[in-house]
């Protein structure tokens, strides 16, 4: 069932919103067990919550499942991560306030890689999580309980967070649809913070209205932090159906290059085919520094993350090492104990980078890098109203498949990561899907990326993606 059925139900009488969390409790019971998606929920105070629900409101009575990195007040808030594992939320998170003023009622903790850092939910220090769509393979990550949790439908909708693509990954990897929003449109208060100038929360859905629904209730400023923009909010709803025709869409030449799986190559351009059909002109652009992307991220996004990381001492947040010598060893031993070999590589990374005789040659550079970036897509969308690309090379691999090999794992970002550089939108939408890799009927999505602000518009283009088989 989606957010928009739903809805329906509740206002016509025929469902209440205690019957849904335990029709999800139920699903969550006989389905989870094999998935994983869900580090825990708690049934009792969302029916709590739910015996309050205002259905007049445009979430009143839908239970959304969280991303663990966000805080929700009186909930364990992991980030899948042994140094909060017994860490409890005292505040709710921006969009958590946003989406309860909506009348939505957060309900489940969704597993993800430990602090964000991953496109697997294999970096979970917690439990595995499984591709509902082929338990041997892995959900995609970071947030790869949500997007599983979604797919498998113990979940409506969910909230993720987007560094790199860790909305839009999963969410191709399992049938999904997920939307990064652009830097500053949702605030970040109340989000774990991994790299501050890139991260983003968005929705995870079964369909893009239900993901113009959340974006429209967490969308919006926040005195709370300084990056989120006063910007009107716009109604996404308006334009959804508005199709494509008279649209320029651009194909960036770069990213159709070798490295493309051939399945998942003819899913992403038979979806462009259609939205040609629909009347949208497309036309081949550059964005001539994409091969740097990846480079400039694994400096920029480490060296935020080293020192985001740092408040984890072993003093001010979860877990304290036991009997230290003094201060420093406890500070030593606590990090050694709590945190996970993606999240310390990424630590060491990010501190050498940043160290006084690398910071030029590295970071600094990487900085002026994500500038052409950034210029690149100014200049693409001087000529194109959205861009269109794979979200990910290949189909969701198997579980354990080049775990020993970090690179291989940075590598397989390329087409999301240049959006967090550049700060523009972007979204994933299932466009059908490919037996590459030994793989049966896997999913794959279609990236869509739009200038700053431009939500609307992808959400208008996504809607005409999804609805090309009834057209
Ligand atoms: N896979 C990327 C990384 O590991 C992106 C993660 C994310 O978007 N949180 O950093």
């Amino acid at each position: 069932m989606t957010i928009t059925k739903l809805r329906r139900q509740l206002l016509a009488g025929e469902t209440t919103p205690a019957a849904i969390l335990e029709s999800l409790a139920g699903q969550i019971a006989a389905r989870d067990g094999q998935t994983g998606a869900y580090l825990t929920h708690d049934l009792e105070s969302a029916l709590a919550e739910a015996a309050q629900s205002d259905l007049s409101l445009p979430l009143g009575g839908i239970p959304i499942a969280i991303k663990d990195n966000i805080n929700v007040l009186g909930q364990p808030c992991t980030c899948g991560s042994k140094f909060l594992r017994n860490y409890v939320s005292p505040y709710d998170a921006s969009v958590i306030r946003k989406l309860r003023a909506a009348g939505a009622i957060p309900f489940g903790r969704m597993n993800m890689d430990e602090f964000a850092m991953g496109s697997a939910t294999e970096n979970s220090a917690l439990q595995v999580t499984r591709n509902p769509r082929d338990l041997s393979r892995i959900p995609g990550g970071s947030s790869g309980g949500s997007a599983a949790a979604v797919a498998d439908l113990t979940a409506i909708a969910a909230l993720g967070s987007d560094t790199g693509g860790s909305i839009r990954q999963p969410a191709s990897h399992c049938g999904v649809v997920g939307l990064k929003p652009s830097y500053g449109r949702v605030s970040r208060y109340g989000l774990v913070a991994f790299a501050s100038s890139l991260d983003q929360i968005g929705p995870i859905t079964q369909t893009v209205e239900d993901a113009a629904l959340i974006l429209q209730a967490i969308s919006g400023s926040d005195p709370l932090d300084s990056t989120c923009l006063d910007a009107p909010v716009p109604d996404f709803l308006a334009g959804l159906h508005d199709g494509v025709k008279g649209l320029k869409l651009g194909i960036p030449k770069e990213y159709f290059g070798h490295g493309i799986a051939p399945g998942v190559r003819k899913a992403v351009e038979s979806a462009i085919e259609s939205l040609a059909t629909q009347g949208a002109e497309i036309v081949e652009i550059s964005l001539p520094h994409t091969e740097h992307a990846v480079a400039t991220y694994y400096v920029l996004a480490p060296a935020e993350a080293s020192s985001n990381l740092s408040r984890f001492d072993g003093i001010r947040y979860g877990h304290r090492a036991s009997n230290p010598i003094d201060i420093l060893d406890l500070y030593k031993k606590s990090r050694e104990q709590g945190f996970g070999p993606e999240v310390k590589r990424r630590i060491i990374l990010g501190t050498y980078v940043l160290s006084s005789g690398y910071y030029d040659a590295y970071y600094s550079r990487a900085q002026k890098v994500r500038i052409l970036v950034q210029r690149d897509f100014e200049n693409a969308f001087k000529q194109v109203d959205a861009i269109l690309s794979p979200v990910s090379p290949s189909p969701a691999r198997k579980i354990g498949q080049f775990s020993d090999d970090p690179l291989h794992e940075y590598l397989s970002d390329i087409f999301t990561i240049a959006a967090n550089l550049a700060g523009i939108p972007g979204i994933s939408v299932p466009c059908g899907t490919t037996d590459d890799d030994g793989g049966n009927n896997l999913p794959v999505g279609i990236q869509i990326l739009a200038p700053r602000l431009g939500e609307a518009k992808l959400l208008q283009i996504a809607k005409a993606v999804e609805s090309r088989d009834v057209i």
